[in-house]
């Protein structure tokens, strides 16, 4: 219904020709009602709504056994899928390979598609279980793999965030900007940029253990898209492509060329926007 009327234009046109000849109140109401409604629609629909097709999505437990959290890991799955399409754009259309797995850690998709393996995502059986599973940040990694891995990550956490993927690690589900304010001080978003994919989050700070680096990437990559729009960020992500087998995280003057600021500014920024007491 809601894709029908704001297909139509003409018909707005129409109702409002024959509120003219009639005069009536109620027509005129009815018709700005319409209006009103049709471009809230347009507002709100999600920008890439109308190219994402239904993925070919394979998912492969090592034990061999379908476990009970199966069929919601599926729709979850789906989900996420489908919310990273719709936001990001079709930038893959490739099937997806999924395994979880009693001995992974932790969930993965950025490091294989670093190995030449787009599509393949890794999930420890206990994260299935529990249903805090990171699927809207894995499959980020696969439409928006990035040779920059604090970006790639502060992108991940963030779309995990803000498409409302189930509450996972790192944050689960808590405000971002309020966890970043204890680690703001301590990080030096110079040396994090320098991080080539696939260095582990853990090896990119000697000031912040894993869980703050990608709590930090998230905060900061929520701050640059929410302060300067999708547009810029998507100008300065594209300047570091993944290119598999390859460590190019960017260069430093990249910030200035597509914010007019370099990064010690915007990190000062970035620092007084979570009003740090
Ligand atoms: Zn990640």
């Amino acid at each position: 219904m809601l894709k029908r009327l704001r297909k139509a234009p003409p018909r707005r046109l129409e109702l409002a020709c024959r509120a003219r000849s009639c005069g009536t109140m109620q027509r005129l109401l009815r018709m700005l009602v319409i209006a009103a409604f049709c471009s809230i629609s347009d507002m709100t629909d999600p920008p890439h709504a109308e190219s994402c097709q239904t993925p070919e999505v394979e998912i492969r437990f090592s034990s061999g056994e379908t476990p009970p959290s199966a069929v919601q890991f599926t729709r979850q799955l789906r989900e996420a899928i489908q919310a990273v399409c719709e936001w990001w754009g079709p930038t893959y259309d490739g099937p997806f390979h999924v395994l979880v797995n009693d001995t992974f850690r932790e969930s993965m998709a950025l490091v294989p598609a670093w190995s030449g393996r787009i599509g393949y995502m890794l999930f420890p059986t206990s994260m299935v279980t529990s249903g805090h599973v990171t699927t809207v940040h894995e499959v980020a990694h696969v439409f928006a793999p990035n040779a920059n891995r604090f970006l790639a990550e502060g992108l991940a956490v963030y779309a995990q965030d803000h498409l409302k993927g189930p509450p996972a690690f790192p944050n689960f589900g808590a405000n971002l900007n309020i966890l970043a304010r204890s680690y703001a001080d301590r990080a030096n978003l110079a040396v994090l940029d320098a991080a080539a994919t696939p260095k582990p989050p853990r090896l990119m700070s000697t000031t912040l253990d894993a869980r703050e680096v990608y709590i930090v990437a998230g905060s900061f990559v929520r701050f640059l898209i929410e302060t300067y729009g999708l547009p810029e960020f998507r100008e300065l992500y594209a300047m570091t492509p993944l290119v598999p087998g390859q460590r190019r995280p960017g260069k430093l003057d990249r910030w200035e060329k597509v914010y007019g600021l370099t990064m010690d500014e915007l990190s000062s920024r970035w620092r007084e926007s979570l009003d740090l007491k």
